[in-house]
């Protein structure tokens, strides 16, 4: 059972800077009409859209990923095991890609920050926490193999570990 492979921790520490919910989202509030001049994403009815419709905007202000870009912060990491990574570093390129593209589907500010070699390993980090999750899952669908995953105290995965 898939369920019986993941295993999650709650933190404490830096990262309990996000209880309550992804502070680049609940602290933000933007009018409607803001346009994104990052990504172009457009702020509409409450939720940011990003497509060839929404691309008019009255106002500007970074959307909260392209806020996260700017400081730097990731609010998801992925690690992929070096063992495994080194021998199918390019099938994995590719699907935390075919993945990233599904998510951002529903979730059009969800994006990948990085993908980094470290010392085989592979780390990404992505600017929505359940992002790293869904593409944790994607590798474990594929390949099979465990995640651990930790939480903050608002239960959001911040970081992700997957391991054949
Ligand atoms: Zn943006």
């Amino acid at each position: 059972m898939i369920a019986a492979r993941v295993r999650s921790t709650t933190l404490r520490g830096p990262e309990t800077e996000l209880s309550g919910g992804d502070p680049y989202r609940a602290k933000l509030k933007f009018r409607d009409g803001t346009r994104c001049p990052g990504c172009g994403a457009v702020y509409r009815a409450g939720m940011w859209a990003v497509d060839a419709d929404a691309m008019l905007g009255v106002y500007e202000a970074l959307c909260p990923s392209c806020h996260r870009v700017r400081d730097c912060l990731p609010a998801g990491y992925l690690r992929i095991d070096a063992h495994f990574a080194v021998a199918h570093r390019d099938q994995i390129l590719q699907l935390l890609e075919d993945q990233h593209d599904i998510f951002c589907r529903a979730e059009p500010l969800a994006r990948i920050m990085s993908m980094q070699d470290c010392d085989g390993a592979i780390e990404v980090t992505t600017t929505d926490a359940e992002l790293a999750r869904s593409l944790g899952e994607a590798l474990q669908t594929e390949y099979g193999g465990e995640i651990v995953l930790r939480y903050n105290e608002a239960h959001h995965p911040v970081r992700v570990l997957w391991q054949p």
